[in-house]
């Protein structure tokens, strides 16, 4: 067979591979440099594993000087979406990725175009090379065909695919290969796969350790029928020409490497290491599966951004995750730039890790609550702006107000550093009362005509000027009044003496002003919504 022959035939205009090694030249990087990438397809859907490999190749990247770019796979039109790409950076930059070179940052770069179907020339190039040298060749073969051979594979009990005696087109005679172009059949490009499953390789893997691997025998598809390469072509031929030196992808692709450590040798590019990153689990009842996009909603990014969680919190958790030091390093130094910590690639873990939203959920409550109250307040308005109501934007208006209501939940004038704010979705709903009439989220536990006697007498006795040791005794002296237990003590050793005790009739007061039973001191709350207010509240609760 003339090899050279059929490739003219198959590719007439593809270029010759001679000056792409110089195009596309080794980089100047220093000795430990690490050269990493996301290469995401842009189907409009980015999620919390993207984040997770994400993040541990920016560390890798920037820890070692390196370079970490973006790279959009987008070979399979029919997933593509629009806006796709933006989406990808908007949700990485929330989260504090930042890409050196890639997609729409960096298109004059050296190692540009960062768009797979921009890069067609660099594929056929050497998928015209390698048939050429007889190393890939046409498949007519149609869909039925694939089809009806899949089945007779099942029921032989073998292997599916495409591969030794199963491969037919491999063993075309090139009469028949020129007939079949003359008739305008369309074809794919294959790989001749001169593997062997019998032969095990020795494979070490930069997370997993040292692993075992067969050897490849499947003749891939590398060019597709309208010309564009599969994934394994196309990222073997960019992973070398954009030079990175370590490629950490999901573990998903692990059962690819045979195909993908055949295509480095046959190209004769040396091999980047590899680390494949475990896979987030979910807990469900007994059992522990994969985050799944139809049944779990925080596996997509949009998700965390809806929510409002704190970013740097869903990074600390990632990296809880990522890192099997990290927590106890984390601990020692809460207050510290999260890039102080040194990530290993030998601490990531091996096998699935368990991502729980509830352990999340903590960690943000602890990191806002780290937030001064100016802090919050732009975390919260950043939220707001893009996914609060007309009603809620109104909150951020008068700006001294706000900071009064912040400054209640986590300074001065309350000791407790207040720690029940997890998202700025949760937390901007947790202070409406301070802006809009409450609505009551909790019931009364007293009868309505006692709380209408509490109710009336605070007003009573109520004066705005009061400091919060004035008021309280005021509150107690209602208590006593109405037949409350004052005291605490009192009560609990007689509580059949007593209707109850002060912390029933503060909560009276509480559910009147804020319409929840837990909020953060009253009378601050009260001195921040004002005389009036807080006497129009009590009112209201009088009637209803
Ligand atoms: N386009 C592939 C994906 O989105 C990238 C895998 C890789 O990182 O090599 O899964």
């Amino acid at each position: 067979m003339n090899y050279k022959k059929l490739a003219e035939k198959l590719l007439p205009d593809a270029p010759s591979i001679s000056g792409f090694e110089e195009k596309y030249p080794p980089r100047n990087l220093a000795k430990g440099a690490e050269v990493t990438r996301l290469a995401p397809s842009p189907t409009g859907f980015i999620h919390l594993g993207n984040l997770f490999v994400a993040i541990a190749n920016e560390r890798i990247a920037h820890q070692s000087d390196g370079v970490l770019f973006l790279r959009i796979e987008d070979t399979d039109l029919k997933r593509k979406v629009e806006g796709a790409v933006e989406s990808v950076k908007n949700s990485l930059r929330y989260f504090g990725i930042k890409f050196d070179e890639g997609a729409e940052i960096d298109g004059n770069n050296t190692y540009a175009p960062w768009y797979q179907r921009q890069r067609a020339d660099i594929y056929r190039a050497y998928v015209k090379d390698l048939i050429a040298r007889g190393r890939a060749y046409p498949c007519f073969c149609t869909e039925d065909e694939l089809c009806a051979l899949r089945e007779q594979q099942t029921t032989e009990k073998k292997i599916t695919g495409y591969y030794g005696g199963y491969a037919k087109c491999r063993n075309l005679s090139e009469e028949e290969i020129y007939r079949n172009i003359e008739a305008g059949k369309p074809y794919v490009i294959r790989l001749k796969s001169m593997g062997n499953p019998e032969h095990k390789i020795k494979f070490h893997d930069e997370i997993k350790g040292d692993i075992t691997v067969t050897e490849n025998d499947q003749d891939v598809v590398i060019l597709k029928s309208d010309g564009i390469p599969t994934y394994h072509f196309a990222h073997a031929i960019d992973d070398h020409f954009m030079r990175t030196t370590l490629v950490i992808r999901g573990e998903e692709w692990l059962a690819s490497l045979p195909i993908h450590l055949e295509l480095f040798s046959v190209l004769d590019f040396e091999l980047p290491r590899y680390g494949h990153n475990c896979s987030l689990m979910k807990q469900d009842g007994e059992t522990r599966r994969k985050l799944s996009k139809r049944k779990d909603p925080e596996l997509s990014l949009d998700f965390y951004r809806k929510e409002g969680y704190y970013s740097r919190a869903v990074k600390v958790y990632m990296l809880t995750l990522l890192n099997s030091n990290f927590e106890e390093w984390y601990l020692k130094n809460p207050e510290k730039p999260l890039e102080e910590f040194k990530f290993s690639v030998n601490k990531m873990g091996k096998s699935g890790a368990l991502f729980d939203l509830d352990k999340l959920n903590d960690i943000a409550k602890n990191e806002l609550a780290k937030l001064s109250a100016e802090e919050m307040l732009a975390f919260l308005e950043e939220w707001t702006n893009e996914y609060g109501t007309d009603a809620q934007k109104t909150y951020f208006t008068n700006k001294e107000y706000l900071l009064n209501v912040l400054n209640l939940s986590m300074g001065t004038t309350s000791k407790k550093r207040r720690k029940d704010f997890t998202t700025a979705k949760q937390a901007v709903e947790l202070i409406s009362y301070f802006f809009e009439t409450p609505q009551r989220s909790d019931e009364y536990r007293t009868d309505a005509e006692t709380r209408k006697q509490i109710l009336s007498a605070f007003l009573v006795s109520y004066r705005f000027e009061d400091d919060a040791q004035t008021w309280f005794a005021k509150v107690k002296e209602t208590a006593g009044a109405l037949g409350f237990a004052a005291e605490m003590k009192d009560y609990k050793q007689n509580p059949e003496h007593y209707k109850g005790n002060v912390a029933d009739v503060a909560e009276v007061l509480r559910i009147a002003v804020t319409g929840k039973a837990n909020t953060p001191d009253l009378w601050s709350i009260m001195q921040i919504l004002g005389d009036t207010e807080t006497r129009k509240r009590i009112e209201r609760a009088i009637k209803e």
